[in-house]
Order: C-alpha cells, then sequence, then structure tokens
C-alpha cells in the first residue's frame, strides 16, 4: 500500500471526462477519454489522498433512454432509475478498469472499486410534483404532445432548440451506501460512487426503499458524500479552469479564491446559472457548510496544479 497523507477528496469528473463533445461518442473514444481524464486523478493519488470519484452521466443515460424508445414493444421498458444504476455500473466499469491499468503502470499499490449508490431523496420533494431537468433527445411538438399523452411523460420547451422530456431533479439527503464507502475509502480503496448522481429512492410507509423515477445532480450528491465520509476537500473537473464573474460578457474575470459567503453572494447576483455552474457552486457551498474544508473547480489538466494553489477556484470557509 503507498503512503496516504491521511486527507480524504472527494472528485467529481465532469461529462467532459467520458464524452467530448468534438468526437464522435464510441465507447473506444469514451475508453480513450477517460484514460486521458485520470492524469490529475492518479496526481492526487500519488499524492496519497484517500478518494472517491464521482462522474456525470448525461449523455449516457440520454442515450439508454433512446435504446428505450427504439426497442418499445420488442424489449422491456426499463424505468429511468433503472437506466441510471446501468450507466453507473457500465461507466463505474470503464473508469475503475482504466484507473487501474494505469495505477499498474505507474506502480502505485491502491485498489480500485465502484459502489452503485442509491441516493435517498425526499419523496415530497417540490421536484416530484414540478419536474425540471431536460434529457435525452429533442422532439417536435406533435411529439411533445403524444409522449406526454402515450407515455405520461412531462415534456417542456428547451430555448430555441425544441421539445424534450423534463424529470424531477430531487435534492439528495444522504447517499444509502455511505458507511460501505466511507471503510473502503479508509483502507486506501479508490471508491467510483454516486456515479451519475446515484439513484434516487425514498423510504416508504413500511420503511423500504424504494426507486423514483428521477436524476440527481451528481456535485450536489457529491458534496453530500463528502460529508458522510467526513471528506476535507470537494474538487469539482469540468471544462473551465476557473469560475468567472460575467462569464462570457466583456467585463469577466476570473476567480482565484473566494469565501463561501463571498460565493453565495455572487449567486445571488446570477454569476452562475442553473444547468452549468450553478448546481456546481451551491454544491460547493452545501460542502463548506456543512463543515468541508476547501472545495477546487478547475479543468481536468489543471487538477494537480489546482491542489498546490497554482490554478483553479478555491472555495474556503469564511
Ligand atoms: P460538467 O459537464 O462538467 O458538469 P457543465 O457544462 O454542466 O459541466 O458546466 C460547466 C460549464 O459552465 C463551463 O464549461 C462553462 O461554459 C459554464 N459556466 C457558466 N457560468 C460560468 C461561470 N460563471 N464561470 C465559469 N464557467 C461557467
Ligand atoms: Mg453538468
Amino acid at each position: 500500500m503507498a503512503d496516504l497523507n491521511g486527507k480524504t477528496a472527494v472528485i467529481a469528473l465532469g461529462g467532459n471526462a467520458i464524452t467530448r463533445p468534438d468526437r464522435e461518442d464510441t465507447i473506444a473514444n469514451q475508453f480513450a477519454n477517460t484514460r486521458k481524464s485520470l492524469d490529475g486523478v492518479v496526481e492526487l493519488i500519488k499524492a496519497g489522498y484517500k478518494m472517491v470519484i464521482s462522474h456525470g452521466n448525461g449523455p449516457q443515460v440520454g442515450n439508454a433512454i433512446l435504446r428505450v424508445e427504439l426497442s418499445r414493444g420488442k424489449a422491456p421498458i426499463l424505468p429511468l432509475g433503472i437506466c441510471v444504476a446501468d450507466t453507473e455500473g457500465g461507466m463505474g466499469y470503464m473508469i475503475e478498469q482504466s484507473l487501474q491499468n494505469r495505477l499498474r503502470a505507474e506502480s502505485v499499490d491502491r485498489k480500485v472499486v465502484t459502489v452503485i449508490s442509491q441516493v435517498l431523496v425526499d419523496y415530497d420533494d417540490p421536484q416530484i410534483q414540478n419536474p425540471t431537468k431536460y434529457i435525452g433527445q429533442f422532439y417536435t411538438e406533435e411529439e411533445a404532445a403524444r409522449f406526454t399523452k402515450e407515455r405520461g411523460w412531462v415534456v417542456k420547451k428547451d430555448a430555441n432548440r425544441g421539445w424534450r422530456r423534463v424529470v424531477p431533479s430531487p435534492q439528495p439527503i444522504s447517499v444509502i451506501e455511505a458507511d460501505i464507502i466511507k471503510s473502503l475509502v479508509e483502507s486506501g480503496t479508490i471508491v467510483i460512487a454516486v456515479g451519475g448522481g446515484g439513484i434516487p429512492v425514498y423510504i416508504d410507509e413500511k420503511g423500504n426503499l424504494e426507486g423514483i423515477d428521477a436524476v440527481i445532480d451528481k456535485d450536489l450528491a457529491s458534496a453530500v458524500l463528502g460529508k458522510q465520509i467526513s471528506s476535507e476537500i470537494l474538487i469539482i473537473l469540468t471544462s473551465v479552469d476557473k469560475v468567472a464573474l460575467n462569464y462570457g460578457e466583456k467585463n469577466e474575470t476570473w476567480i482565484d479564491q473566494a469565501t463561501v459567503s463571498e460565493m453565495e453572494d455572487y449567486l445571488r447576483k446570477g454569476h452562475f446559472p442553473p444547468g452549468s455552474m450553478g448546481p456546481k457552486m451551491n454544491a460547493a457551498i452545501q460542502f463548506i457548510r456543512d463543515g468541508g474544508k476547501q472545495v477546487i473547480i478547475t479543468s481536468f489538466e489543471n487538477a494537480g496544479r489546482a491542489l498546490k494553489g497554482k490554478a483553479g477556484t478555491r472555495i474556503l470557509p469564511d
């Protein structure tokens, strides 16, 4: 076992880790992208961090749903929760095997395992009555009307791009498997968990876990798991090197470091839009407010440098 530095990090890999918009979305390319994205992760492992790795699943779960639709009448319909579970398994396998091969090549003696994670949500979460998370393909207005009637979907207009199914994205409360994840992490195992945000579940009147057709934001799920396993650091790896104020505007300014209160203020002022930087900042704020020591938001390439304070955006307690 390699030397551990005693610190625990949760690393959330963004969509770009596995699917790149500029490359054909084949499994061979997904493996190639995954291997490339692991440079920063491997640097942190070599620095002795105990670690949980989480990841997004947007394009993959979209494709899983598309397969279900295309095979209607031929193969059983899979509910959304199963599609999330399937992508958690498939993508977990890709990351796990890529990391195992990489660690072996670099003679780093750490074990890697994927834990399919269920994430507890509140059945009365307002999202369940009023879903807002777009998933899957775009449809015409006629298709949208038909699927609403035939399949009971909620379909809404997504800006100028067409009509799209929306599903609930409730707040994660806790990760059901957190204790076992924690003991694995403490023993030095690198755990891939809450992939795609994890499988949303609630507790029914009899006290049983029950799945629900929804998705969970992976950054928020990572923050919740981070708290449960007493992680010091949450690292969110995405496609930008830093977080900006007035992103994309003439007066854009990049943030090197800010306190949680400052970020709450910027969030209120609309600097971090829903669906991209908003959920990441919400996750960062929640993680620090729950006792986390720091959050880093940066690109895959800059993960190692960001940890040394030489890149990325750092969010700290007040
Ligand atoms: P991921 O797939 O990694 O979760 P997202 O695409 O959901 O990534 O969110 C990251 C994107 O957020 C960046 O690529 C950037 O275009 C966008 N973004 C929006 N607001 C900001 C901001 N204030 N600072 C930096 N990036 C921002
Ligand atoms: Mg995202």
